[in-house]
């Protein structure tokens, strides 16, 4: 490394998460009677109930799988730029992923494209809340009530987003969040499903009683996990557990494994255990303050990327307050993009890619795609890069950050 910036932080032995997590405090794994992480959660999007699983993948499996049993239909449309988990999930459940091209230079599916993708084989489209932004729920709704499919909305990275006052997650047939590490509140690994009709919500229980197991070894491996996450999501010691190996997957060429994007098709199925689940509720009551402190640093942070000129930030459209664990960014062009990673992927700042690819370019998930073209996703993928917006990262260094993005975007 020959950029200060970078050369600088690394000699520090510092390391900043690329998405502002919630992090734990070690009286959270004292359980609480009171604590309940159901009902906490429950109140904090203001729903009658929820679901918990053991990720937002098996949130999206049963989920699938509740609505694949009372439908022939055996289609599901996703945005073709999104975690490689989706499509893992609904392969799982033997259904078929349709990639749906994103409108030009959003993370939203072209109205268009939808509606020409959706027909009488769909059984559900999922608008999906990506980088803490309010996705288009509106036409995802509007063409799943022509073509008759329900619609799930992915709010995986969007918990406590609202549109018009409602929390996202709530607008769909079926809604679910992430509690993995680093989308905010976690659980090392978790998920949640809310439905806004009570039969529905009785069938999603239903079939988690059927198709998920115990799995008492991966509640117990999650445990320890949780522990670790509890000890290492720290600016002093996340070198260890995020940077060294981004680093190395990075010299190595390795993009999908610096994402973070090397996952595996075969998605874990177990009960998520009483105690994990009460670190959570405890951890639960700090979220409102945390969000409310992460929107008041982004806003000022936001103009400050936005004044780049060649630069632009994903933002939120009237009547949408999105979350901000990150800033999603788009330069003008791929090259340019590049220039910029090339000096702060590796420098301790919390700069990252989101997903590596557009799905259709990931060779694991090629099976489930073929030949599909989705140049809108793949444009997106290869000019976009993200921020973190965790407290960690100091003024000046977010100042270092955008004047090698200015640099980058002028050359
Ligand atoms: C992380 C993520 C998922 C999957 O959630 P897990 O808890 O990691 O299984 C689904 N969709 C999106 C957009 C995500 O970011």
């Amino acid at each position: 490394m020959h950029d200060a910036a970078a050369g600088r932080s690394t000699t520090r032995w510092r390391e900043i998460p690329p998405t502002a997590g919630l992090p734990l405090r070690w009286h959270d794994f004292v359980p609480r009677p009171d604590a309940s992480l159901e009902r906490g959660f429950a109140s904090f999007i203001g729903t009658p109930s929820v679901q918990v699983e053991c990720s937002g993948s098996a949130a999206l499996i049963v989920a699938l799988e509740t609505l694949k049993r009372g439908s022939a239909r055996r289609s599901v449309v996703i945005p073709a730029y999104t975690c490689p988990l989706v499509p893992l999930a609904i392969a799982h459940c033997g259904l078929r992923p349709v990639a749906c091209d994103l409108a030009d230079g959003h993370f939203d599916m072209c109205p268009r494209t939808l509606e020409g993708l959706c027909d009488s084989d769909t059984l559900a489209i999922v608008p999906t809340h990506l980088a803490g932004r309010v996705a288009d729920v509106e036409s995802a709704l509007r063409v799943a009530r022509r073509v008759g499919a329900a619609v799930i909305e992915d709010a995986a990275q969007a918990l406590g987003a609202t549109w018009h006052g409602e929390p996202v997650g709530t607008f769909g047939d079926v809604g679910f969040y992430s509690l993995a590490a680093g989308k905010g509140l976690t659980l090392y690994e978790g998920g949640v499903i809310v439905a806004r009709d009570a039969e529905l919500r009785a069938a999603l229980h239903r079939t988690s009683r059927e198709i998920v197991p115990a799995g008492r070894l991966w509640e117990a491996r999650r445990l320890l996990e949780l522990a670790g996450y509890a000890m290492f999501y720290r600016p002093s010691w996340l070198q260890l557990a995020y940077g060294v190996p981004l680093r190395r997957a990075l010299r190595r060429g390795k993009l999908i494994e610096a994402t973070g994007d090397d996952f595996s098709a075969n998605i874990p199925l177990h009960r998520v255990g009483a105690w994990r689940k009460q670190v959570g509720a405890n951890a639960l009551k700090r979220l409102p303050g945390s969000l409310a402190l992460l929107a008041e640093q982004a806003a000022s942070r936001k103009t400050r990327l936005a004044a780049i000129p060649g630069v632009s930030v994903a933002g939120d459209s009237p009547g949408r307050h999105g979350v901000w664990p990150f800033f999603l960014v788009l330069m003008e062009s791929e090259g340019k993009r590049d220039a910029a990673l090339a000096r702060l992927w590796m420098s301790g700042l919390g700069i990252t890619r989101l997903f590596a690819h557009a799905l259709v370019d990931y060779p694991y998930l090629a099976r489930h795609f073929g030949t599909v073209h989705t140049p809108n996703a793949r444009t997106f993928a290869a000019r976009m890069l993200t921020i973190s917006n965790s407290p960690w990262l100091a003024d000046e260094d977010f100042e270092q950050v955008c004047a090698v993005l200015d640099e980058c975007a002028r050359a």
